[in-house]
């Protein structure tokens, strides 16, 4: 199977089926002689819920709205209907699986049929299915029947295999040590992406079907590197991959030995590679691979798979520890990008168009006291180090100016308290919105900083929901509006003397070092996995040689020469 490669190496291990909250179900193999034992367990399954329903309907509050009694009856009927109550035993029988996959597998028969139905009321009832299915999942799960296979596999040789993760599920998998990671949705800069890239694992996305073809424990070989995965793989496919693998690994102990080496260029230009960071713990990684401090500490994962916010205290522990071991070395704090696919509490996303709704900056203007209390945070955790902030997704004036009385606020209220910070912290804004990249004077006279977000740049820019699949295949960093933002934005900073550096999923891309070295980029923030390779990159580039090409590379609109183009730059 081919999806879109997240992030690169060999990995060779057993699938382990994943499944988020709702109707992601385990599929295993049921003995024959616990067949009938599976389809009681539907049964009884179906029978709670059946129950559940009748005693809600005899409990129906005085003041519910009258479609209520309405619903429940609709429910019911979902329920007692053949389709759902009967369909999914034959199913264990024939399949010898589990219940809940044979509801699954009957539901997302039943689903496909409801798109098809042309009277919109109808369609709509799809969502009551869903529900009524979800219920008796949940029941099941209470309720678990024959137990899975033992695995006897240590997490090292787990392949995660799952439809779709969010964000907030894929950092939970940083406390574990899976060879790899494969989902079946997802863009190469989706934050499930992102956040899968920094697990420094071979991964990939949008394999579309993975999680319905592959079975609980066959082996699997993940390239994450050209995006391919092999199912069961014959004898000489598993040696060659063993062999690449070995090769894979014997390269990435070669680039340690350039942990200390200073990023220079072969004509001596100096360029700052740091490490992008979700947890205060991903530190480790980013000093193991020489970061020249944090470009962004993306701090709203400090928020996720929690029932509370955490408070000014423990935002402040957290920004302290990254200052500490960063050890005199710049930290660039951004305040929380919360919204669209990064929801509080796991909630999901509100708003038609969440990428283009309250998220990041727009957020914190309408929480003041959550906005107040991680500024307050970070500017007391600026007294132990070099800490700055950074403010992502600002569009226009207004905003940068309301956020900028908002830290003044902070500030005063510390200055009241007696309680040390930095007074000279300095503030900087993420250019990522195609607005910003050209209205980007107003930014350099307001801010002390700034920094490129290609990924919602070029979502933005491009018009390309970074969370889609479906249109994931049309990012393309090397886009001439894309390659022009960018360059537009270097230039003009450089001319005025404003700090800039690029910190979005581009930056950790080796195949456009020299391309961005020539626009005039010095400063790259990225996944610490990535900072060697980049290192490597930049060491053997000469810029005299490279900038007369890429000038030459911004006036070219044909996407092939545009390639060839680059290829020649990293020949
Ligand atoms: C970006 O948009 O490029 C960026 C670095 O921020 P995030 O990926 O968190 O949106
Ligand atoms: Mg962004």
């Amino acid at each position: 199977m081919h999806g879109i490669p997240v992030s690169g190496g060999i990995a060779i291990g057993h699938a382990h089926l994943v499944s988020h909250a709702r109707l992601e179900v385990a599929h295993y193999v049921v003995p024959q002689r616990q067949i009938a034992d599976e389809i009681a367990r539907f049964d009884s399954a179906l029978k709670t819920v059946r129950a559940d329903l009748e005693t809600l309907r005899t409990q129906i509050p005085a003041n519910a709205p009258q479609e209520f009694d309405a619903f429940l009856n609709l429910h019911l009927m979902i329920l007692n209907d053949a389709t759902l109550s009967s369909a999914p035993r034959e199913i264990i029988e024939a399949e010898q699986c589990n219940a809940e996959w044979a509801l699954k597998v009957q539901m997302d028969a039943l689903l496909d049929q409801f798109d098809q139905i042309e009277d919109g009321y109808l369609r709509e009832r799809k969502a009551d299915v869903i529900q009524v299915v979800d219920r008796v999942m949940k029941v099941l799960l209470g309720q678990p029947g024959y137990a899975p296979p033992a695995r006897t596999d240590d997490e090292q040789n787990l392949i995660m295999v799952a439809h779709d993760l969010s964000p907030a599920d894929v950092i939970q998998f940083k406390q574990h040590q899976f060879a790899s990671f494969i989902t079946d949705l997802g863009g190469t800069t989706s934050h499930t992406a992102i956040v899968a890239r920094s697990l420094n694992i071979p991964s990939i996305v949008a394999l579309h079907h993975a999680r319905q073809l592959i079975r609980e424990n066959e082996l699997i070989i993940v390239d994450g590197t050209q995006g391919v995965i092999i199912v069961d793989p014959d004898p000489q496919a598993l040696a060659e991959y063993k062999l690449r693998q070995h090769q894979w690994d014997i390269e990435r102990q070669k680039l340690k030995r350039l942990r200390d080496t200073r990023a220079t260029t072969l004509d001596e230009v100096d360029v700052q590679l740091q490490a992008n960071i979700e947890l205060p713990d991903d530190i480790a990684g980013a000093r193991e691979n020489g970061a020249m401090g944090i470009g962004l500490f993306r701090t709203e994962f400090l928020f996720l798979n929690r029932d509370n916010l955490p408070d000014e205290d423990e935002q402040f522990e957290a920004y302290r520890q990254v200052v500490r071991e960063m050890d005199g070395l710049p930290v660039i704090i951004r305040t929380y990008d919360l919204g669209a696919d990064k929801q509080i509490n796991g909630a999901v996303a509100t708003g038609t168009n969440p990428a283009l709704g309250l998220r990041a900056i727009r957020l914190s203007l309408t929480e003041p006291q959550m906005f107040l209390a991680q500024l307050r945070a970070m500017l007391r955790a600026s007294h132990y180090g070099k800490l700055k902030i950074l403010i992502p997704m600002l569009m226009s004036m207004p905003e940068i100016t309301q956020a900028l009385s908002y830290i003044a606020l902070a500030k005063k209220s510390l200055e009241d308290q007696y309680i040390p910070f930095d007074r000279n912290v300095e503030i900087g804004g993420m250019i990522e919105i195609p607005a910003a990249a050209l209205a980007i004077n107003t930014f350099i006279e307001k801010l002390d900083f700034l920094s490129i977000g290609t990924n919602d740049l070029i979502q933005y820019t491009l018009a390309i929901d970074r969370t889609d699949d479906s249109v994931a295949h049309l990012y393309d960093p090397l886009h001439p509006a894309v390659l022009n933002l960018v360059a537009h934005i270097i230039k003009t900073c450089n001319k005025a003397g404003k700090p800039i550096a690029l910190c979005g999923e581009m930056a950790g891309d080796v195949q456009l070092t020299r391309l961005l070295l020539g626009f005039g980029l010095r400063q790259l923030s990225m996944h610490p996995a990535r900072l060697l390779e980049v290192k490597q990159r930049v060491l053997s580039s000469k810029l005299r040689d490279i900038v007369p090409q890429v000038g030459k590379m911004l006036r070219v609109n044909d996407p092939d020469k545009l390639r060839s183009m680059l290829a020649r730059l990293n020949a």
